[in-house]
C-alpha cells in the first residue's frame, strides 16, 4: 500500500477509536547523568564525567515546579526519566510520592530496567514502565545500544504486568532500521501486550557516529505511525518531533498519532515554533488540548500555597517556578 493510502487508511481508524483531540507531551528529565554513556545516538555518549563529582541530577524543587506548569497547561506527563544510576531507589522513591501528592497523577516510569523489588516499590507512584528498547533490530540494537541489552527490559515487562502496570516502548526511527523490521515490532507489542508507542526520530549529536546522519523523513516516520495505528487501533502512539521537525506534525497526526513530544516547551514556549505546533494540529482537524503559547492567568502564589508541603519547600518550588515562568513570559512578549 502507498503511504498515502496508508494514512487515509489510519486517519479512520483513528477517529473510529479516539476523540479528534491531541495534546503536547512532557516527558520530565531528572538528570543529566548516566552511568552507561555509550549508546551510539546519545548526546550522554559524548559526555566525559568526572566520576569524583556530585551527579548531574536535579533538584525535587525544579522537577516539582515543572510538574506545576504541566499541569495547569494542559500538558500530559510523557513520563519521568533520566540516565540511568542517577538516582539512589530512596531518593527516587520520595521524589516519586512528592510529585504524586503535587499532582495526584500516577506516572509512566522511564528509567531503565526495573527488577521485582524495584517495580514494588516505585508501583504506587506508577502507572507503568517504559522501555527505552529504541530498536527492535537485534544486531542493530547490540550495536547502538552496547551496554543496554533488551532483554532486562522485557523480563520488567512480564514483572510489571503482574503488578498490573502497563508497558511501553521508546524506538528511535533513523538509526539503521527499515521497514522490515515492522514484524518484529509487531510481535513486541503482542507478546508483552504494550500499550504505548513512542516513535520518535533520530535527532543527530555532534561526536557521535550519527553526527552526518539524516533525520528518518516525514514520510518515513508517518509510515511506522500509520502502520502501528492500522495494525493496533487503540495503541496510543506518541510522535517525537524536534524543533526543526515542527512542519510535519499534521502529517504524524494524519497518520494516527495520539500525542506530540520532545519539543523543548518550556524553553521555547509561546516561540514560533509552538504557535507551528498548535496550527498543525488544527490542519489535521484535531483539537489541541492545553496550550503551549499563552500562559494562562493562574494565580500561581495560590496554586504555591496550596501544595501540601512545609512552606520552606514551597518557598524553593516557587523560585524555580518563577524562573520558568519568567523566561515563558519573555518568549511570548517578544514573539
Ligand atoms: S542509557 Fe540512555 S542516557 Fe544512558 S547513554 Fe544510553 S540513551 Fe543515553
Amino acid at each position: 500500500m502507498k503511504n498515502d493510502e496508508l494514512i487515509v487508511q489510519a486517519k479512520k481508524v483513528y477517529a473510529e477509536n479516539f476523540p479528534l483531540e491531541t495534546c503536547f507531551e512532557r516527558a520530565i528529565f531528572f538528570s543529566w547523568h548516566c552511568d552507561i554513556r555509550d549508546c551510539a545516538y546519545c548526546f550522554m555518549s559524548t559526555q566525559k564525567v568526572d566520576d569524583a563529582k556530585p551527579k548531574a541530577v536535579r533538584s525535587a524543587e525544579s522537577l516539582l515546579a515543572e510538574l506545576l506548569i504541566c499541569g495547569k497547561l494542559g500538558w500530559d506527563v510523557g513520563f519521568i526519566s533520566g540516565g540511568i544510576g542517577a538516582f539512589g531507589k530512596g531518593a527516587f522513591t520520595d521524589l516519586l510520592k512528592k510529585m504524586h501528592e503535587l499532582s495526584g497523577e500516577k506516572f509512566w516510569l522511564n528509567i531503565g530496567a526495573l527488577d521485582k523489588e524495584t517495580l514494588k516499590e516505585y508501583a504506587p507512584y506508577a502507572k507503568g514502565v517504559v522501555g527505552s528498547i529504541e530498536t527492535v533490530n537485534s544486531k542493530l540494537h547490540n550495536k547502538v545500544c552496547p551496554s543496554k541489552p533488551i532483554e532486562p527490559y522485557l523480563e520488567m515487562f512480564k514483572e510489571a504486568e503482574k503488578l498490573g502496570l502497563e508497558r511501553a516502548i521508546t524506538i528511535i526511527l533513523g538509526l539503521g532500521e527499515s521497514e522490515e523490521d515492522f514484524d518484529a515490532f509487531k510481535e513486541m507489542i503482542n507478546t508483552y501486550k504494550i500499550s504505548k508507542v513512542h516513535l520518535y526520530g533520530l535527532n543527530p549529536q555532534k561526536g557521535t557516529i550519527f553526527e552526518t546522519s539524516k533525520p528518518p523523513t516525514e514520510e518515513y516516520q508517518a509510515w511506522w505511525i500509520a502502520k502501528a495505528r492500522t495494525t493496533f487501533p487503540k495503541l496510543d502512539i506518541q510522535c517525537g518531533i524536534w524543533e526543526d521537525r515542527v512542519d510535519r506534525i499534521s502529517t504524524l497526526l494524519d497518520a494516527g498519532a495520539n500525542s506530540i513530544s520532545k519539543f523543548p516547551a518550556l524553553k521555547r514556549f509561546g516561540t514560533d515554533f509552538a504557535k507551528e505546533i498548535e496550527k498543525q494540529a488544527e490542519k489535521a482537524q484535531r483539537k489541541f488540548n492545553g496550550t503551549i503559547t499563552i500562559l494562562p492567568g493562574i494565580d500561581w502564589d495560590a496554586e504555591i500555597n496550596n501544595l501540601p508541603f512545609e512552606d520552606t519547600f514551597k518557598l524553593k518550588i516557587k523560585d524555580k517556578l518563577d524562573k520558568y515562568l519568567s523566561r515563558m513570559k519573555k518568549n511570548q512578549n517578544k514573539e
